[in-house]
């Protein structure tokens, strides 16, 4: 905690040396800007994380700000979706705005541009336009309709305005620079034609402006002081300055834009578009899917908001792209979990075992420790008997020394219960074991405080009481990519390297106390990893997704790497 006092992200940085060249602390403001247009994923969590912890350091507000220009792919579903997942993780932004509030003001500052000459509207298709950019070592093309008088073209951006002309036949540009070395700065397009209704404005526009006019002049209005973005916006910052200077007024805050590094995470894909063709296509089961980046999938899975939040200060904020490790999220939530989730015992792959010297038709209610990392979380109870489950992985007829687990003629701890031997083995017509015969100690009952109960073994196994056990579904999710990064191959499509076994289910026996769980009840199977409880459990027949397996892969990477 003291060490991230002391070192401060860039951003942090930025907005120090900001304020100790006089910048005004009340002045701060932040704001994180989604398009409404699919569900936030992990990569969004970041900037929100960033953003809104920000907010919270400099007690600075922090506005949801919808950047709602490109009608034909937004919704209102998405803005829901998107304010319910700011909430889950835990921030409150100060106002929620929207883009398309600030259109007419928009417009009436484009009007203000043409009168002064720095804007024009051009009758050129979009392909002649794009070709006449050139390229970054090759000046532009001037359009033939650069030097149009302001009378025109305020008639014909006025009649854009008003649906007379068709999509694509004209647009908007700001008259910069057609030789500029930054492409960004040719003549950039400010508005074009959509004849698309709006989810907030209706039919009221025939013409939208485009990010770049939009983004900048909205944080002005808004007088947000740190304008956070992705580093694929850096070539777009002098752009961004340009439209400032035209609009900029004395004494208001000057908005900067500053950009970090987008959050890549191995073995996912994370644009909008790409998990909108998961989806679409059918390999999930929609956006929040357990499989999903998505927050919505992730907080299905099990993740919890302070894992996501703990991974993103663990993430950092960093000036270059780079590829994080999955293991690392995984981390986050295991580390979380283990410290909250209540451990229970349930079998996924069963096999009975038979404890031949214990009494028949006997229960005993055993006492278990629902949390050895919270002495508050207390016991609970659970049944014995003499026909349990237990793991088939944990069971070998023929093992070697290093096999800890249950075996003929060796001793191993039942869970919270007794030490018993491996005896003899049933099997059916075809080999399979159908039964394993045991024996046990009652002298060696967990907690009873008897030599025998201190006696050491090497192996302690989980178990469901055969006769008491109930039944639920349970989901285990792995990764949904084969590989590392799934989208870095531009001659191969991303859906190729789908991971086919990224979901199998089963029916799992679980101590009866689990029957009862709600749906978002976390819970640590013993042995096995850590599970939510789904949306789909009905009550007396829970549905179990597999959040993640106990085995921590990152803490093994970092000691590889000290190595
Ligand atoms: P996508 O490419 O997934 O569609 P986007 O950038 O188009 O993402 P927006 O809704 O425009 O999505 O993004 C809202 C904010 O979240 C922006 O400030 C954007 O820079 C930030 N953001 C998006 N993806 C990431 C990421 N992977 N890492 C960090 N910040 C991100
Ligand atoms: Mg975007």
């Amino acid at each position: 905690m003291e060490d991230k006092e002391k070192s401060l992200n860039f951003i942090e940085q930025i907005i120090e040396d900001d304020l100790a060249a006089g910048f005004p602390r009340e002045k701060l403001r932040f704001r994180f800007p989604p398009e409404p247009n699919g569900y936030l994923h992990i990569g969004h969590a970041k900037s929100i994380c960033l953003n809104f912890g920000l907010g919270e350091k400099y007690g600075a507000p922090v506005n949801l700000r919808f950047d709602d220009t490109n009608p034909e792919k937004e919704d209102p579903e998405f803005v829901e979706a998107i304010k319910r997942d700011i909430r889950w993780l835990g921030f409150q932004w100060d106002k929620e705005l929207y883009a398309s509030d600030y259109f007419e003001q928009l417009y009436e500052w484009a009007e203000d541009l043409i009168k002064r000459g720095l804007a024009y509207v051009d009758d050129q298709p979009q392909e002649v336009i794009n070709a006449q950019r050139g390229t970054p070592d090759k000046p532009g093309i001037e359009s033939p309709y650069r030097n149009r008088s302001v009378e025109e073209n305020l008639d014909l951006f006025r009649r854009m305005r008003a649906g007379e002309f068709e999509e694509g036949s004209r647009v908007l540009r700001a008259k910069i620079d057609m030789s500029s070395p930054n492409m960004h700065l040719r003549d950039p397009i400010m508005y074009r034609i959509k004849k698309v209704p709006h989810h907030r404005t209706g039919d009221k526009w025939k013409i939208y402006p485009t990010y770049d006019w939009t983004h900048g002049q909205s944080d002005y209005i808004e007088q947000v002081s740190h304008s956070l973005c992705t580093l694929e916006f850096l070539p777009h910052r002098p752009l961004y300055d340009w439209f400032l200077d035209q609009i900029y007024e004395e004494g208001k805050v000057r908005p900067k834009q500053r950009e970090f590094a987008r959050l890549n995470l191995s073995y996912t894909v994370m644009s909008k578009r790409k998990l909108a063709r998961l989806v679409e296509e059918g390999y999930v089961n929609g956006w929040d899917d357990p499989r999903m980046p998505t927050i919505s999938g992730l907080r299905r899975r099990g993740y919890t908001p302070e894992s996501i939040r703990d991974f993103s200060d663990r993430v950092g904020v960093a000036k270059r792209d780079n590829l994080i490790d999955i293991a690392l999220l995984e981390f986050s939530i295991r580390d979380h979990l283990n410290k909250i989730a209540p451990r229970r015992m349930a079998v996924l792959n069963p096999v009975k075992l038979i404890i031949d010297n214990y009494p028949e038709g006997k229960t005993e209610w055993l006492k278990a420790e629902n949390n050895p990392e919270d002495p508050a979380a207390g016991y609970r109870e659970i049944p014995f008997s003499r026909e349990l489950y237990i793991e088939r992985e944990d069971f070998r007829e023929q093992a070697n020394r290093k096999f800890f687990r249950l075996t003929l003629g060796k001793e191993v701890r039942l869970k919270n219960a007794y030490i018993i031997k491996g005896e003899y083995v049933v099997k059916d017509d075809e080999g399979n074991i159908i039964e394993i015969h045991a024996t046990y100690d009652p002298l060696s009952k967990s907690g009873s405080g008897t030599p025998e109960s201190r006696r050491k073994v090497k192996g302690t196994l989980h178990w469901v009481s055969a006769p008491h056990a109930r039944t639920a579904e349970v989901r285990l999710y792995d990764r949904l990519f084969t590989v590392e990064q799934p989208d870095a191959d531009p001659e191969k499509d991303f859906t190729e390297f789908i991971n086919p076994d990224s979901l199998k289910t089963v029916t799992a026996y679980i101590e009866p106390s689990l029957a009862e769980a709600k749906p978002g009840d976390r819970f640590q199977f013993q042995r096995l990893g850590y599970f939510i409880a789904d949306p789909d459990s009905k009550p007396g027949r829970p549905v179990f997704n597999r959040t993640v397996t106990l085995k921590d892969t990152w803490a093994k990477l970092q000691k590889k790497q000290q190595k």
